[in-house]
């Protein structure tokens, strides 16, 4: 059965079975299982969840932040860098002066000195975030009148570099985006950005947040699965 109770409306999937206590399970997809003792009446089961909510809640979040992997980057020729879901090799050569460019497969560096990598990795930085902050705001462009027609506020939007979240939406309609996300495929990008605009209008996790992101995305959860492989 579904039980659905709180503030936040957590639907619990709920099974009775021989046992002596409640167990309830938040589970990566943000499904909510418990396992109730058999002959629990209904609204006892409820009181029961009611007492861990902010813990459910907790574990929601939890699951919910998916955070990007991240790997040690060398900044040497051979090494493979991610853009848009696609793999690139850098390859550094002498040049007079610095910079890099994406070109076919590669990302053609040239530097004066070829071993510095600090310089590579400031180079490599510099054209991520150039191109996040272009890319992102033309995809936030292209679903802002949406939100805007549900009666949502134009939101401010930031982008900076995080290494513990894609994305964030707080209250007073600031959105935050990772610059890093120009690594992740396309569908995911949208993911985050659809994810955080429906934030503007229910800010928690909850299930009109849900029936929402759904009605927008009905596959986002095959690109929150792609999203959470990406390496940054
Ligand atoms: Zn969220």
């Amino acid at each position: 059965m579904d039980l659905s109770f709180g503030a936040r409306e957590f639907v619990v999937d709920v099974v009775t079975e021989k046992r002596k206590r409640l167990s309830v399970t938040v589970h990566p997809d943000l499904r909510i299982t418990a396992k109730a003792p058999a002959g629990y009446e209904l609204e006892v089961i409820r009181q029961r969840l009611e007492k861990r909510a902010s813990w459910i809640a907790r574990q929601l979040d939890f699951f919910e932040r998916f955070q990007p992997l991240p790997t040690e980057r060398k900044f040497v020729s051979g090494e493979t860098h991610y853009y848009l879901g696609r793999q690139y090799r850098l390859r550094i050569r002498p040049g007079e002066k610095a910079r890099v460019r994406l070109i076919g497969r590669f990302f053609e560096m040239e530097l004066p000195d070829t071993s510095n990598r600090e310089k590579a990795r400031a180079l490599m930085l510099d054209w991520y975030s150039a191109h996040a902050k272009d890319l992102l705001s033309r995809r936030l462009a292209q679903y802002v009148p949406t939100f805007e027609r549900m009666g949502a506020v134009v939101p401010e939007v930031r982008y900076r570099r995080m290494k513990k979240r894609w994305g964030s939406c707080s209250g007073k309609s600031v959105i935050m985006l990772n610059t890093e996300l120009v690594k992740a495929p396309i569908h995911c990008i949208d993911y985050v950005i659809i994810h955080e605009l429906c934030h503007l209008l229910y800010p928690h996790h909850d299930r009109k947040f849900y029936h929402l992101l759904g009605r927008i995305l009905p596959d986002w959860e095959k690109r929150k699965e792609r999203l959470e492989k990406v390496v940054i």
